[in-house]
């Protein structure tokens, strides 16, 4: 069979197993309103939590980095693309997180892949999460590791694994992307300590969203750099834009800069979207008003879904994800959602197990009370028959 053959072949079997995926364009934005298709929709699907993406400071911070710094870096950092907007990004990152150091990736994905591969070989182990970002998975195929997964959250499989394996390296998202849950976190820390594993907390989700000042899902835990020596944050979720930022001691750090090769062999993330970061970061520190707006949208959310007889996950976060079991039940309520304007996207398996397809909807500091009135009414119309 020809490469093309093969490949019609397989787009031929993801469809008649409803897994097939393709992109929408959205034509046009205004906050979280957008034109799909010629029809005015509302986002309930996007990492734009605080709606910094569309902040005038932040967008202002864009424009005026482009004109000073041009569109692109031009070179990997380790040439000629590290500016002072990166320097400064990850000075700032260290400070505010309270790490020795922080250094600036083009992608979270790239982040998590270039640290396990720069920490880890094909002699260790490395513990992880079975609902770990894909991110976290693929850093040890790359690194050559030996990964081992613990059921979700379970504390006693993870010490028995950790006592059976001796980890190198513990790694978990701090908000998991597809259910909304926090790990826990002062466990996984213990038992890190305690085997003398390295821990990696990915937090590309609680970042901006949770904790003292929005730092996140560790600092909210009451942890810090002792419990936790590595942490992800990305820049394209509450950020609102675009790029990953690791913090850690020094020493991790300049191994990652002179190891990770997703660090090394890619252009450097362009100066003008540093610059947006550090408004957006500044915007994440000091603005008393977007954290609240996000809280209150959560508990018209989940108070309103309650009331409409709607099952939600155990998540007090931003994302709020309801089971619609079944690829085929779980795509037809994301299209009746989209005919009554609202874009939510359909979670399928594999991605998430079999039976516990769902609708991953998220909110934003963004979304008036009435967006969330109207989506749940849709919600409840929808899934009478199906939950
Ligand atoms: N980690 C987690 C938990 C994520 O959800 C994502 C994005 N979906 C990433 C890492 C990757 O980040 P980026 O989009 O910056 O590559």
């Amino acid at each position: 069979m020809s490469v093309q053959a093969a490949a019609n072949a397989q787009i031929d079997q993801l469809k008649e197993a409803g897994l097939f995926r393709c992109n929408q364009t959205i034509n046009q934005r205004r906050g979280h309103q957008v034109q799909l298709n010629g029809h005015a929709v509302t986002l309930f699907c996007s990492n734009d939590y605080l709606g910094l993406s569309q902040h005038p400071a932040v967008i202002h911070a864009l424009k005026s980095g482009a004109d000073k710094w041009g569109a692109g870096a031009g070179a990997a950092h380790l040439i000629s693309g590290h500016a002072r907007p990166h320097a400064e990004l990850e000075e700032q990152f260290a400070d505010f997180m309270g790490y020795e150091s922080a250094l600036l990736f083009s992608t979270g994905y790239m982040a998590n892949i270039g640290m396990i591969a720069a920490t880890c070989g094909r002699h260790d182990t490395v513990l992880q999460d079975r609902l770990n970002h894909a991110s976290l998975l693929d850093g040890c195929k790359l690194a050559d590791a030996k990964l081992k997964r613990y059921q979700h959250s379970d504390t006693s499989d993870l010490a028995d694994k950790a006592r059976e394996t001796e980890p190198k390296l513990i790694a978990s998202d701090g908000v998991f992307s597809m259910d909304g849950n926090i790990a826990p976190l002062t466990e996984l820390a213990a038992t890190a300590k305690k085997h003398h594993s390295l821990l990696l907390i990915d937090d590309a989700h609680g970042f901006g969203t949770l904790g003292p000042q929005g730092r996140g899902s560790v600092a909210a835990a009451g942890l810090g750099a002792d419990d936790v020596p590595l942490q992800l944050f990305t820049l394209g979720k509450a950020a609102g834009g675009f790029g990953a930022v690791i913090v850690g001691s020094k020493a991790l750090t300049e191994l990652c800069t002179n190891r990770a090769r997703s660090y090394i062999y890619t252009t450097a993330l362009p100066p003008a979207l540093a610059c947006a970061s550090l408004a957006s970061l500044k915007l994440i520190r000091e603005d008393t008003t977007l954290r609240p707006k996000l809280q209150k949208n959560i508990e018209q959310f989940k108070q309103g879904a309650q009331q409409r007889g709607l099952a939600l996950m155990a998540s007090d976060t931003a994302i709020q994800p309801i089971v619609v079991a079944g690829n085929e039940q779980v795509l037809k309520a994301s299209r009746a959602l989209l005919e009554s304007g609202f874009l939510v996207s359909a979670i399928r398996s594999p991605t998430v197990s079999k039976g516990a397809e769902r609708l991953r909807i998220t909110l934003s500091a963004d979304h008036q009370t009435t967006d969330i009135e109207q989506l749940l009414d849709a919600l409840s119309r929808i899934l009478r028959n199906t939950q």
